[in-house]
């Protein structure tokens, strides 16, 4: 039994390079796995995209060098940059942060 659900995330990127700020706006598929697990995919125009911290880049000076804020809430929480090898694990961690 899986169940599906979307909400809607703003998230803001900072380019620590050149300080362009810019925000985006996605789409956020849940699926529920009915074991109490959570999978997160991200949509922008209907399309699954990165997770909004992965390999963003700047649209101004092209460095990679970029901050993800979610604006989750209201709340602006970091993201670390770096890869963990697990992305999923990331936003798990991250929902519960949410939740919170
Ligand atoms: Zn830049």
């Amino acid at each position: 039994m899986r169940d599906a659900w979307s909400s809607h995330e703003s998230w803001v990127f900072e380019c620590l390079n050149c300080a362009t700020t810019w925000d985006e706006e996605l789409e956020v598929r849940h699926y529920g796995d009915g074991h109490g697990n959570e999978a997160v995919i991200y949509e922008r125009g209907g399309q699954p995209c990165p997770t909004p911290w992965v390999d963003r880049s700047c649209p101004n000076c092209q460095s990679q060098n970029v901050k993800a804020l979610s604006a989750v809430k209201g709340r602006h929480g970091e993201v670390p940059q770096a890869r963990t090898g697990s992305d999923v694990a990331m936003v798990f961690h991250l929902r519960r942060v949410h939740a919170w």
